[in-house]
């Protein structure tokens, strides 16, 4: 074989290609011949390209307004040789810089660690198989099958396709899907323009085909290009940017306080020392430095958290949207549902059959039913030749495989709807191989949930035969005649269908109809105008797929958590709302009576866009409805102020998850085209996993809030103790080096344990959170002047009280300084709930932070008792009494604040 890199595949005709690259068209490579290629060629994914080193990060650290102005403090220290200062603020620039460093690190892992979880997977055939295997498997020479969804996995040259679209947005830039053919291209064909080739990372929109993958990896025309790394805004999220906003606001205020506080301390005739340090000291202390390192990391931390409750994060912002969700909408089948489908019942010929057994295996049969419960007979297959045929369309119009499973269960490979086909047939005894056999399939066209329905050709002896299934809404009204010996034709039954739908849907049976037609012998393909007119009528089958048990409960979760779940489904209207019932799902919260309200998508169709704005909150349950229409209910929800996350699985789908603010795609069954359009995947694609990840939303948003309010007023506190002596005139209790200690340590220690915090209790029992809840609400600003004030006082009343007692100065400082940090330590246990009390959260439920204060009280021992420390800080022992008041205006405030809750939450419960 030449190497596959020079050759110019889209200049040779197809049926070269294959000997070109030593492969078969029908069969693949053969399965020896792999093993050898992947040596030679490697593995099929792109060379990580690195973004930024470790080093830039760091140093990206140091680009912060703040710490200019410490750099400067440092500079300015030096110059008049203050050496303990300079090297204080020193520790408190880089220690600034590595914690930022470290979050950052942290998330940026977390992140990746999530983008190489989800594998891509490819149809690939391998010595006359049919398999899925990981892409990174991928070799040239591999016969890749491509379907509508997918994301191409290596480059391919085409040699079948049948209606194929490719979205190739992710190399040229050029939207419009392109598309594919498999005819020779002249040498000169620019990339956009190759026609019959189809490149790794693009995705499938519309069709099907087959091509050879001719390369792979870095040698891929986007791994040529490949600057495809994570982007430097990924951290980027709506929360972030208004809290950087927020500091920046905060920082021009302070900037103007501090040199306000310099110019006071100046006229005062202090030495420039002095001036500079204190000013400093009142940035440092004002500013919540360790805010946006403690929002990015609390994120990050809640991306693996989510991770572990099954639902993967693709875009941060969804991490906090989550929290505020009040509308899900979902899919029925696979998350609502098991998506363990059986067929029950089975009507053909004029005939209702019972169809025994569970699950996939084929062990069962299919009865006539008898007058009287338990009086069945088993059916001789011969007897009912409409049976046959209907088994029989259900076997051959059908892309899904059956494997044993080690443990003897039954594995499905593909779409579990066809499976249960496969099932119910083999227990009449029909076998596949053979019907495969005496009537080879030409074409087919595949299922697309625009259609509702799927076809395949045969050749068979009698002619080539069409089988055709899909919904009772799509199929009937195809049809003319329907099968069996008494020439009926499809007028005369369509009542007795019709009764027989609604006595299957009304149990949530999904139903498939069943038809056929023979077309003349020299027709080897099939279209959809070959199906509009003119089919034969063959039967319905009706399969359950029971509702799953977590999603009944995951359901009253949301319900009672003032979220609406609203079922969207392509499935029929009937079937829809019996499984609502079953799985409780209510129409306008709040209403008693379980009745759910349905709508079908032709109603939706003829409602305008005021109407549906109207009646969309009313309605739970919206059935035969086209993707372009989901897109349309969000917009509708949106309009009625709904934050509204969307799950979606088919290729369609993918406009309404970008509408939505949370889209939601299947990692099971889910196209790479939604995953692609979704903000967060499901691993198990459960409806009960959303549940879960609204939940932890509202926990991680708890705790960005827990944070906010515990710095903010002792950052106020820390900064006011400053300017009320630069103002008045008195001696500072705290020195500014002091100052920057306490603030410096105590963020770490303390504040930012509070990101470990598990979701309160209650947290699914009260109303969604608006979302356009100001970060700096009313009750916050009232909090933190009430708090920071406290602080303030608690801090001069201790360092009065010292120095009325005679002791030095540094004595009285360090006992100041133990007050602010005692009185923070307290402060954080009533900020572990903003509206529980401390008790109720359990005691124990946060370890972190109990370390954190029993490190922090370490330290401040050290700080007051330590000589080194003594000489750096001009702290100074103290006796045990200081100690002792500091406790109890730490206690005092704990108590105010717990009393401050205490009192909301009357209210609330009045209101
Ligand atoms: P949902 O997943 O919400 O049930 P789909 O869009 O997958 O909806 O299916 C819509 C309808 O199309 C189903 O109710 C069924 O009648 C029909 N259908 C589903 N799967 C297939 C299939 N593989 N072949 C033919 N028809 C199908
Ligand atoms: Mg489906």
């Amino acid at each position: 074989m030449q190497k596959p890199q020079t050759e110019i595949w889209y200049h040779h005709p197809s049926h070269e290609v294959a000997e070109r690259i030593e492969s078969d068209p029908q069969r693949g490579l053969p399965l020896l011949e792999i093993a050898r290629r992947a040596d030679r060629y490697g593995r099929n994914e792109l060379t990580q390209q690195v973004g930024e080193t470790r080093l830039q990060i760091f140093l990206r650290q140091f680009r912060q307004p703040l710490v200019y102005i410490l750099l400067v403090a440092v500079a300015l220290t030096l110059v008049l040789r203050e050496w303990a200062d300079a090297s204080v603020i020193f520790a408190v620039v880089m220690v600034n810089a590595l914690i930022g460093f470290f979050q950052e690190a942290k998330a940026l892992k977390a992140i990746d660690a999530l983008s190489r979880a989800m594998d891509i997977e490819a149809t690939v055939v391998r010595g006359g198989e049919v398999t899925r295997i990981q892409a990174v498997d991928l070799v040239p020479g591999d016969l890749v099958q491509l379907q509508s969804g997918d994301r191409v996995p290596a480059d391919l040259r085409l040699i079948r396709e049948k209606d194929l679209q490719i979205d190739e947005s992710a190399l040229t830039g050029e939207s419009v899907p392109v598309e594919k053919s498999i005819d020779v291209l002249p040498r000169d064909t620019t990339l956009a323009e190759r026609t019959n080739m189809a490149f790794s990372t693009t995705l499938v929109t519309y069709g099907t085909g087959v091509g050879f993958v001719i390369a792979t990896g870095d040698r891929s025309e986007i791994g040529r290009i490949n600057d495809l790394i994570a982007s430097a805004d990924v951290l980027e999220t709506p929360l972030v940017r208004r809290i950087n906003e927020l500091s920046h606001m905060l920082l021009k205020v302070i900037l103007v306080l501090a040199a306000v506080v310099a110019l006071m301390i100046m006229l005062r005739g202090e030495p420039p020392v002095v001036v500079l340090l204190s000013a400093v000291a009142l940035a440092v202390g004002a500013i919540p430095e360790g805010l946006p390192a403690v929002v990015t990391a609390t994120l990050a931390l809640g991306v693996s958290r989510l991770a572990k409750r099954r639902a993967i994060v693709r875009k941060l912002p969804a991490v906090e949207t989550l929290g505020s969700t009040t509308v899900i909408c979902s899919d029925k089948t696979g998350t609502l549902t098991q998506n363990q489908m059986t067929v029950r019942e089975i009507f053909a010929g004029q005939q209702r059959y019972e169809v025994t057994g569970t699950g996939y295996d084929p062990d069962g049969e299919v009865r006539r039913p008898g007058g009287n419960v338990g009086q069945s007979e088993s059916v001789e297959l011969t007897s009912s030749e409409p049976l046959v045929e209907v088994l029989r369309a259900g076997m051959l119009c059908n892309d899904s495989r059956l494997a044993k499973t080690e443990d003897n269960g039954w594995r499905v490979e593909g779409d579990p709807t066809e499976a249960s086909l496969l099932v119910s047939s083999a227990k009449a005894g029909l076998v596949r191989k053979e019907e495969q056999a005496a009537r080879t399939r030409l074409d087919a066209v595949p299922f697309e949930s625009q259609y509702q329905y799927m076809a395949t050709l045969h050749r068979c002896e009698y002619g080539n035969t069409v089988y055709m299934k899909g919904s009772v809404e799509s199929l009937l009204p195809r049809c003319t005649k329907v099968q069996g010996n008494d020439g009926l034709r499809m007028d005369d039954v369509k009542a007795t269908v019709g009764q027989q739908v609604d006595s299957m849907t009304s149990q949530g049976l999904r139903v498939l109809a069943f038809a056929m037609k023979v077309m003349p012998a020299e027709q080897t393909s099939v279209n959809h105008e070959d199906l509009t007119n003119d089919m034969v009528f063959l039967g319905l089958q009706g399969m359950i797929d029971p509702p799953r048990p977590e999603a009944i409960t995951a359901v009253r979760a949301c319900q009672n958590a003032g979220i609406r779940v609203k079922m969207i489904t392509g499935d029929h209207l009937g079937t829809a709302t019996a499984i609502a019932q079953q799985l409780g799902l209510q129409g306008r919260l709040g209403v008693e009576e379980a009745k759910v309200a349905g709508l079908t998508g032709a109603m939706l169709a003829a409602l305008t866009d005021r109407q549906l704005i109207d009646t969309v909150e009313d309605i739970a349950v919206f059935a035969r409805v086209t993707p372009q229409q989901k897109l349309r209910l969000v917009e509708a929800m949106q309009a009625c102020g709904h934050v509204v996350a969307m799950t979606g699985d088919g290729v369609n789908d993918a406009p309404a998850l970008r509408q939505a603010n949370i889209g939601v795609a299947m990692g099971i069954t889910g196209t790479e085209v939604t995953k692609e359009a979704a903000d967060m995947v499901l691993t198990d694609d459960n409806f009960a996993s959303i549940e879960a990840s609204v939940e932890e939303g509202r926990g991680i948003y708890d705790n960005l809030t827990k944070f906010i309010a515990w710095t903010l007023p002792t950052n106020l506190g820390e900064a006011g103790i400053i300017l009320v002596a630069a103002t008045l005139g008195w001696q500072m209790p705290i020195t500014p080096l002091q100052i920057l200690w306490v603030n410096m340590s105590t963020a770490v220690l303390l504040g930012a344990t509070l990101a470990m915090e598990p979701k309160e209790p209650g947290i699914m029992s009260r109303p969604p959170r608006p979302a356009d809840e100001p970060i700096l609400s009313r009750a916050l600003v009232w909090r933190t002047l009430w708090v920071g004030s406290l602080l303030v006082v608690a801090t001069y009343a201790v360092f009065a009280f010292k120095k009325s007692l005679g002791v030095d100065m540094a004595s009285a400082r360090t006992a100041a300084v133990n007050v602010i940090v005692i009185g923070q330590a307290f402060y954080l246990l009533s900020c572990r709930s903003l509206r529980h009390s401390f008790f109720r959260v359990g005691l124990f439920s946060n370890l972190w932070l109990w370390m954190g204060i029993a490190a922090m009280v370490g330290l401040q021992l050290v700080f007051t008792y330590m000589p080194l420390m003594n000489r750096i800080f001009d702290t100074a022992p103290t006796t045990w009494r200081p100690w002792a008041l500091a406790a109890a205006s730490g206690l005092l405030l704990f108590v105010l604040v717990e009393l401050e809750k205490l009192g909301k939450s009357f209210a609330r419960k009045a209101a």
